[in-house]
C-alpha cells in the first residue's frame, strides 16, 4: 500500500501519528504525533525538602514532555 501525507502511521512509541512528509525515494517519512513524549530529564532543586546548606537543596529529576513531536522514520 502506498503511503501518502495525511495517512496515519505509528510513531516510534506506538501512538497514532500523521504522516507530514515523505522523501522522494519513499524510504523516509516524517510523522507528527499529538501524544506526549519524554523529551528530556533535567535536574532541579527540590524545594519540598529542607536545604542541607544555604542554597544547596536536594536535587530531583523533572521530566520534560513535548507534544506534537515530529519523527523521521526509515521504512
Ligand atoms: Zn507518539
Amino acid at each position: 500500500m502506498e503511503l501518502k501525507t495525511g495517512d496515519i502511521y505509528k510513531c516510534p512509541e506506538g501512538h497514532k501519528a500523521k504522516i507530514v512528509w515523505i522523501s522522494e525515494d519513499k524510504k523516509v517519512i516524517a510523522v507528527r504525533c499529538p501524544q506526549r513524549h519524554l523529551s528530556k530529564v533535567v535536574k532541579v532543586a527540590d524545594h519540598t525538602k529542607p536545604a542541607l546548606q544555604h542554597r544547596n537543596y536536594p536535587r530531583k529529576e523533572r521530566k520534560i514532555y513535548a507534544e506534537n513531536m515530529v519523527f523521521l522514520i526509515r521504512i
